[in-house]
């Protein structure tokens, strides 16, 4: 029996009364932001040589600075892509932090990197992708996605090197332009040009999408090569304006392109690029397929959704973010590799002597397969969630969240004075309210929120302000939709 000084139990006991306050609420409170100059007055200095004792820090953490932070899962809370997790997995998560376990390595984290992977192997199941397949838990669906695409480019240029071809001077990558923002960093980090096709009025990249782009580097890249050299140069591609191919096959790769990223559900709409599409075009480019399905690959849980995902077994990587659809708490990225050698080969292992008992080649070691060393085992809290409700749960879960979204849309189509941007494909609904201007949206949002109602600020589509919801929360209900609509008169 462990033995604790009173100040310990007496804290222990605070920590977990304010736990099973804040998990107990039938609804908790959503809560609002406040100015720093607002904060400051309220919780003077905090970092003090003496220390402020551990009641009277957790007391301002509860009376202040909790309820200055947005509950992303209050069930009217619909902003950007909110959260959902399980008591579960957040109970879990305390125990995960009490645990001090370093999942970078198998030596040290083995338990918990072999309940990581059973969640992975979950995921790459849900996709199709092969036994083979594998993959780590990452912060969030930006690493997932910058950590995928610096695999993709260093496959590429292994390849070309092993051939013995020249490496192009620019590197670069295709996405649909309804793509998420991570990617134009990921493209800054990794210093290559981001390539978003025009997806017209679905915001779909397709294959002939993909086709056509390819197409067009290749004649760009025969006619500079006429330009320079008169007898042009081999890179797999014939100047017949890309339909051809040489001797080595077309390879994407000789004209810079490493990698095409298919969202598997956008974060604005909710849209699911063509996949299928996408990767038979890829295939007989050579091409890296990343599917970032950060938001959206979720719904392969759900059997209603599925079909839209189909060609996800054939990608080379993909993410989803448990902490988004798969009520998990922040923050957790899956990130999987069909080749987790090709992830190997990008991301580990780190050089350093002291490093190199960890073993790489034998042993699974997370922090091998993504940008970063340290980590925290952040896949857990997921995996116990998975294993105590089990995968049906899941399904179940997803599918409330999709017939909320319909209904939804049925109460807008329903409503004379508002009108749907797009049908939604997952769970996000975009649509107007009829007449109103920016102003509009924006007082009307504020009022919500400073009402402690409801969160669910405006975005913009080509150029106008609309109203849209994220829906990710089983206990948002069609009720919850109704009372917010009724706002908007
Ligand atoms: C949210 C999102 C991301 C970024 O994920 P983070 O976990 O916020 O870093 C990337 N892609 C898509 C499609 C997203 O919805």
């Amino acid at each position: 029996m462990h033995r604790f000084d009173a100040d310990t139990a007496d804290l222990m006991r605070a920590v977990f009364d304010a736990t099973r306050l804040r998990l107990g609420f039938d609804q908790v409170p959503l809560d609002g932001p406040a100015t720093p100059v607002e904060l400051a007055a309220r919780v003077g200095r905090t970092i003090t040589p003496g220390g402020l004792g551990g009641r009277r820090a957790l007391e301002l953490f509860d009376e202040v600075l909790a309820r200055a932070c947005i509950s992303a899962d209050h069930p009217r809370n619909l902003a950007f892509i909110p959260a959902a997790p399980t008591r579960s997995s957040v109970m879990f998560d305390l125990l995960v932090g009490a645990s001090s376990i370093y999942g970078g390595s198998w030596m040290e984290g083995a338990g918990a990197v072999h309940a990581e992977n059973e969640a992975l192997r979950w995921l790459a199941d849900l996709a199709g992708l092969p036994v083979a397949a594998g993959g780590v838990f990452v912060p969030g669906g930006t690493v997932g996605n910058l950590s995928a695409l610096v695999a993709a480019r260093g496959a590429a240029r292994a390849r070309l090197l092993a051939e013995g071809r020249p490496l192009p001077s620019r590197w670069r990558f295709i996405c649909g332009d309804e793509a998420h923002s991570s990617l134009y960093q990921a493209a800054a980090v990794l210093d290559a040009e981001i390539v978003p096709i025009p997806t017209g009025a679905d915001g779909r990249l397709t294959g002939p999408l993909l086709a056509a782009a390819l197409a067009g580097f290749a004649r760009e890249d025969a006619s500079a090569a006429r330009g320079l050299r008169p007898d042009g140069h081999d890179h797999g591609y014939g100047d017949d304006g890309g339909g051809g191919g040489g001797e080595a096959g077309r390879d994407a790769a000789a004209l810079g392109v490493f990698a095409v990223v298919a969202t598997a559900g956008t974060t604005q709409f909710g849209v699911v690029d063509d996949i299928r599409g996408i990767v038979d075009v890829a295939r007989e480019h050579r091409l890296w397929v990343h599917a970032d399905g950060a938001y959206g690959l979720a719904a392969l849980a759900a059997p209603s959704a599925r079909v839209r995902f189909d060609g996800i077994a054939d990608v080379d990587s993909f993410i989803v973010d448990p902490h988004k659809w798969l009520f998990a708490p922040f923050d957790a990225c899956a990130l999987l590799y069909r080749d987790p050698a090709q992830g190997l080969a990008a991301h580990g292992p780190q050089r350093a002597a002291y490093l190199e008992v960890l073993d790489s080649h034998t042993n699974w070691n997370p922090s091998d397969y993504a940008i970063g060393l340290s980590r925290r085992a952040r896949g857990l809290p997921f995996w116990f969630s998975l294993a105590t409700h089990g995968t049906q749960a899941y399904a179940d879960a997803i599918e409330v969240t999709l017939a909320t979204t319909r209904a939804a849309a049925a109460q807008i189509t329903a409503r004379p004075e508002l009108e749907l941007v797009r049908e939604p494909e997952l769970s996000v609904v975009v649509f107007r309210r009829r007449g109103w201007t920016d102003t509009d949206y924006q007082q009307w949002s504020s009022g919500l929120l400073r009402a402690g109602f409801a969160f669910v600020p405006p975005t913009r589509v080509a150029g106008e302000a609309v109203a849209r919801f994220a829906i990710v929360n089983p206990r948002t209900t069609p009720d919850d939709i109704g009372a917010i609509l009724s706002t908007m008169l």
